[in-house]
């Protein structure tokens, strides 16, 4: 009789032992089905000395699997990693391993599915309703559920379209092939500094194995020219190539850059993916017939069947660290599969985490530096306007000398954009009568108004309600003013001073797709829009030629709040915005925002002074102890019971570990003390790098019984300290 160790799809459980049926083989890495109760659970056939030996299980007492899954086994390097990212960042295996087998890895890839589009007919009976839905559905198409969360209505009502002949089946098969990218389609012509990085990457992919490779380049350099060539390279050899992007909303343009490159679109991975896209992309990518994958963080666990080379752009970006789930690093994790696969890893950024600099100067990263921006385009020119001695106007938000800016810009008919961090139009609503501040029921934060759509909105939990009309505290009527700005604000501002100009928002309220990413960017292209006006989104990736004026709203936003990284994140964002402007052959323009034009992290900005920068920040961090020099680690608990959540905070507490090195703050209430509705308290510990952290926890936790209604999230190497 055969057994079989099983790694299971749940975080709840360890592997489990199974009986193989007699007409089966699972070798290692098979994908299988297990019965696990009267349910039918995915999973992976596992190395018996992993995890410790499960509970010894006599063999009449063994289930049979019911099935093994006919995809590729999990490989054993890909194992491995399963293994030390749970290891390290003390997640269950399980939840670890649903990234590599979403469900997509389950569905037969060879039965052809059903989705609905737009016929163009009319039903003869039309309601509001279905004019919406079918305007919303556009020219898309998608299974019944995914068209009726498109069109925000039930599945009856698009089944109702269906029926009325406005909608039309479609058969999709889920394994046809994608086109292989061709490496000769479109190679560009180098610059002799580009050429020179560009042939130490293609060096490091031939040599197949474990590097990691900082590309280093200023922002229009070239980098992402550059690491084509080593993700060329990979495909002329016959292998896969991996590029992780910072956020969905940057994929859009990625493909068609890389289109222009490769004359075919890569292959996509991300949650916006409708199920069919899905499972034709897992599929493909683990037999290894999807060449160049890119994707959002998920797409870094896949079963790539055949991979060459990973690269990370905008390797700094702290959105590759996922904080729900599995609490990890995609950045990292991303080195360790190098590590594990033997493959070359390359991170690319203009502002290079400090992280990544440190790695370079302990020589275990190598530095590959593109010191200056393609084609001649100079950088911009960066001055800070010092807000308390240039106030803007009562009630603005835009400084004389910025305002100035925009009306020159407007009037040589080049783009600006203005840059601030904020969604929606105000971010507090406070009661001029009695000071009320109108705050989320569920969370410890204010509600965001949201004018556009006429709703404030909490942007921790996403819930909404209309502009109350009187004080919810005291009753009076129009007494509620909005408070500070965010985008749309900004954007009135400029329509009243500028009424001619024409402006777009872009957050991801109003880029929530990727076909509204590519109107913008057509739009900007096709010289439709004067001043874009947007957060984050809008400060990477794009390359808007006739851009020559950045304004940073509130350059001093990131500084509160007192994160370890408040100053290089500042830094780098500034830099990225920045790095937008000027990059065809006008000039750029950055005009900075700030009520501290002497702190370090302006004064840098405006010296363009990045060494100066790092150095200070490195030193800085070197004295206290702090990343990339010590670790922290965060343990949150929460309930809805606030006596039950104190309860576990302050158990913990007391069996806290005693060691040389050791520090821990707390139990407190987390800054962010109520989320979701769930009380939070915190312990946050803090080491030197040597010190064996999660060793310590997993130690800890151990000690303590838990109440099933407290749940305890651990943040290994946190980002975000809320
Ligand atoms: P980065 O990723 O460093 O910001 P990009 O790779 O986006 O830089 O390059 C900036 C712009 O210059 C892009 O429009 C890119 O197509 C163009 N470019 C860079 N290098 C070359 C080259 N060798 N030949 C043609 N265009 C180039
Ligand atoms: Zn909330």
């Amino acid at each position: 009789m055969t057994r079989a160790r099983v790694l299971l799809l749940t975080a709840a459980l360890g592997p489990l032992d199974y009986r193989v049926p007699r007409e089966s083989e699972a070798p290692l890495g098979s994908v299988v089905v297990a019965p696990l109760g009267p349910r039918r659970m995915g999973g992976v056939v596992w190395e018996d000395a992993s995890f410790g030996a499960p509970e010894a299980v006599g063999d009449n007492r063994l289930r049979n699997l019911y099935e093994v899954v006919p995809v590729p086994p999990v490989p054993a390097p890909l194992r491995r990693l399963v293994e030390w990212t749970s290891d390290y960042y003390l997640a269950p295996p399980g939840a670890v391993l649903r990234m590599v087998l979403p469900g997509a890895a389950f569905a037969d890839a060879r039965r052809p599915i059903v989705e609905y589009r737009a016929t163009g007919e009319r039903p003869a009976r039309m309601t509001p309703q279905r004019t919406v839905a079918l305007e919303k559905i556009g020219g898309r198409q998608g299974m019944v559920r995914e068209l009726a969360a498109l069109a925000e209505v039930s599945d009856a009502v698009i089944r109702g379209l269906v029926q009325a002949g406005a909608l039309e089946a479609v058969s999709v098969s889920a394994d046809a092939p994608y086109t292989e990218p061709d490496p000769a389609f479109a190679p560009p012509d180098l610059s002799d500094e580009q050429a020179a990085a560009a042939s130490e990457l293609r060096g490091a992919v031939a040599a197949a194995r474990f590097e990691t490779l900082l590309l280093d380049g200023v922002t229009g350099s070239g980098k992402t020219e550059v690491y084509m060539e080593a993700i060329a390279a990979a495909i002329e050899a016959g292998q896969q190539a991996l590029v992780l992007l910072p956020e969905i909303a940057l994929t859009e343009p990625m493909l068609t850059r890389f289109a222009a490159r490769f004359g075919c679109e890569p292959v996509a991975w991300h949650s916006g993916l409708r199920s069919t896209e899905r499972r034709r992309a897992w599929h493909a990518i683990a037999s290894g017939d999807a060449k160049i994958v890119v994707g959002a963080r998920s797409a870094l666990f896949l079963p790539y069947g055949n991979l060459g080379v990973i690269v990370v752009d905008e390797a700094h970006e702290t959105s590759f660290k996922q904080e729900d789930g599995v609490h990890y690093h995609a950045r990292d994790v991303a080195v360790m599969r190098g590590h594990f696969e033997g493959l070359p890893v390359i991170l690319a950024s203009a502002t290079p985490a400090l992280e990544s600099l440190a790695m370079v100067e302990a020589g275990r990263y190598r530095h590959i530096i593109l010191p200056a921006r393609y084609g001649g385009a100079t950088l911009p020119d960066l001055a800070a306007i010092d807000m308390r001695q240039d106030p803007p106007d009562r009630g603005h938000w835009l400084a004389p000398p910025l305002v100035d800016a925009l009306a020159d810009r407007l009037g040589k008919g080049e783009q600006s954009l203005l840059f601030l961090n904020r969604r929606g139009f105000a971010p507090l609503t406070l009661c001029r009568t009695c000071g009320h501040r109108i705050q989320c029921p569920n969370c410890t934060a204010w509600m965001v108004e949201h004018r556009l759509v006429h709703r404030l909105a909490c942007h921790h939990c996403g819930h909404v309600m209309p502009p109350p009309r009187l004080c919810p505290e005291c009753e009076d009527e129009d007494s509620l003013v909005a408070c500070g700005p965010g985008v749309e604000r900004v954007a009135d501002e400029v329509s009243s001073r500028f009424p001619e100009a024409r402006t777009a928002i872009v957050t991801s309220d109003t880029l929530w797709s990727p076909a509204k990413a590519a109107e913008f960017v057509d739009n900007v292209e096709g010289g439709l829009v004067d001043i874009i006006i947007g957060t984050q989104l809008v400060t990477k990736g794009y390359h808007f030629p006739n851009l020559t004026l950045v304004g940073v709203v509130d350059a001093d936003l990131g500084l509160d709040g007192g994160d370890l990284r408040a100053s290089e994140r500042t830094f780098q964002q500034i830099a990225q915005v920045a790095g937008r402007a000027g990059r065809g052959v006008k000039p750029g323009e950055v005009l900075i925002q700030t009520r501290v034009p002497d702190a370090p992290v302006m004064a840098a900005l405006v010296a363009n002074d990045r060494e100066g920068f790092y150095a200070a920040e490195a030193a800085a961090r070197r004295q206290a102890g702090a990343p990339p020099y010590g670790r922290f680690a965060a343990l949150v608990i929460s309930s809805e019971d606030i006596e039950v959540a104190r309860g576990v905070a302050q158990r913990l507490g007391q069996k806290a570990p005693v060691a040389d090195g050791l520090a821990i703050y707390g139990p407190a209430p987390a800054p962010l003390a109520m989320l979701r509705g769930r009380h939070r308290f915190r312990l946050l510990l803090h080491a030197p790098r040597s010190f064996d952290l999660q060793g310590a926890i997993r130690d800890w936790i151990g000690r303590i019984d838990w109440p099933a209604k407290a749940r305890l999230a651990i943040d290994v190497d946190p980002y975000s300290f809320v």
